[in-house]
């Protein structure tokens, strides 16, 4: 898309994640692998761009519109039909059957990247986001299902998530949705009219996908349909007293929402949401999961359940800002500055000594001609939030020696000349007495 003024702008609904919020997304990243990590799973990383065949089989039954929303396309080079991945979950799978990982016990895997989905752009929903997921397959026991739900709980005491609240549902077997969806269907006749033609077509695709709708007025009538609860089978039931019992016992909280459903179609029993109590709009949730027991099957014809959830990485991010969370920038150490040629050159090897002995340096290379001088170079110095300036022009050439500026001191003329020989020992040695 184009600007009124001709510049190209990055499509709609897809955002860049500017330096100023690196920090973050790092911190964030990094904290949640650790854990991760720690409860025994690895990552893993899948191309962006599967087969779209993939895709209609796992997510087929999903509603339509999660389909009509694909980025799919055909290879002008070769006329395959590929698509840019809505999810992560269907690769993810893809790939563990293709390498044969439950062979080789590798049962507990994460993931991390951006996810394509060609939905109307709202504040916490955009075409290109990013996920962090995890799935843990060839586990049938409803002890997984707990201990994933207790691992993200971590993940937000760790992170400081304040106001956050877990929901959880069992949807029971796709038997038990069958008969339930008869129900369900009789139940909405009388309120037909008041679904758009979106929600007509989920609603006759999938009944139970109704209840993923944002629409308000629908939401209302919701509350007085039947239970899905009473309608799944006893080994459902049983799975998910088990998981609550152990829940319990960890002290995690929950509320049980029967109509907890699940936009994609591929789960079954436990489905799980994390939601933002803090915002009360349809883009609160910021973590997604459940069981998906006959997924892997619609793939490789193998009979292996697994289980597994997803975390929104751009709410999560707004979340912590929401929180007052401090934003970590880099900082650097030291920001060299230098006039003339002979200059130029100590100072290339003086900022590798200081960057062997662990100093983050930023060296000042040329910029166009008004950036050149001195004066200049130290602006820029202090832009870059650096700690100490060292300063190497013509008369230090000549004396030996540089000259290191406390940036704190900025307007000041708090610095101090040194001999060039000893500018290691002052770092190293933090005789930051300056
Ligand atoms: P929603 O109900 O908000 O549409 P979903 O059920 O489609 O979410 P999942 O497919 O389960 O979501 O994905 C897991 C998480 O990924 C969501 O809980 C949310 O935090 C995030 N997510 C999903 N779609 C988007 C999007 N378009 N933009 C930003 N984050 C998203
Ligand atoms: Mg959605």
């Amino acid at each position: 898309m184009y600007s009124k003024n001709k510049k190209i702008l990055s499509v709609k609904g897809m955002h860049d994640i500017l330096p100023i919020d690196i920090g973050i997304w790092e911190f964030v990243e990094n904290t949640i692998y650790n854990i991760l990590n720690s409860y025994g799973f690895k990552k893993i990383i899948t191309p962006i761009v599967e087969y779209t065949n993939l895709f209609k089989k796992t997510l087929y039954g999903s509603n339509d519109i999660f389909l009509k929303e694909m980025y799919s396309f055909q290879d002008k080079l070769n006329g395959e039909k590929l698509t840019l991945r809505p999810e992560n979950t269907s690769g993810v799978i893809r790939s563990i059957i293709e390498h044969n990982l439950i062979h080789y016990g590798i049962k507990k895997i994460y993931y991390s990247g951006a996810m394509f989905r060609h939905e109307k752009p709202q504040f916490g929903r955009y075409r290109q986001f990013h996920q962090i997921g995890a799935e843990a397959i060839d586990y049938i026991g409803p002890d997984i299902d707990a201990e994933i739900i207790i691992m993200c709980n971590r993940i937000w005491k760790k992170l400081n998530i304040k106001n956050i609240i877990l929901e959880i549902n069992s949807i029971g077997d796709i038997e038990d949705r069958r008969l339930y969806n008869n129900d369900l269907i009789i139940f909405f006749k009388k309120y037909e009219y008041m679904f758009n033609s979106n929600e007509l077509k989920k609603f006759y695709s999938n009944p139970i996908s109704i209840f993923d709708t944002k629409n308000l007025e629908i939401i209302k009538i919701i509350n007085l349909a039947p239970k899905l609860y009473n309608y799944i089978n006893n080994n459902s039931i049983y799975h998910f007293e088990e998981i609550k019992k152990i829940l319990l016992n960890n002290k995690i909280y929950f509320k049980i929402n029967n109509y907890l459903v699940r936009g994609i179609n591929y789960y079954n029993k436990t489905v799980f949401e994390w939601k933002d109590k803090d915002k009360n709009y349809s883009q609160n949730t910021i973590c997604a999961g459940g069981r998906y027991d006959y997924l892997i099957e619609k793939i490789s014809g193998k009979n292996i359940p697994g289980c597994g959830f997803a975390i929104g990485m751009e709410r999560l991010i707004e979340k912590l800002k929401f929180n007052n969370f401090k934003k970590k920038e880099y900082k650097y150490d030291i920001y060299i500055i230098y006039k003339g040629k002979q200059a130029k050159l100590k100072s290339f090897l003086l900022a590798e000594k200081l960057r062997d002995i662990g100093k983050k340096v930023i060296l000042h290379c040329e910029h166009k001609e008004k950036n050149s001088n001195i004066k200049s170079q130290i602006k820029l110095a202090n832009k870059n939030k650096v700690k100490y300036s060292i300063i190497i022009g013509e008369k230090e050439i000549k004396n030996n020696t540089v000259i290191i500026k406390n940036m704190k001191y900025f307007f000041k003329k708090k610095q101090i000349e040194i001999p060039l020989l000893k500018i290691i020992d002052f770092f190293k040695n933090k005789k930051y007495n300056l």
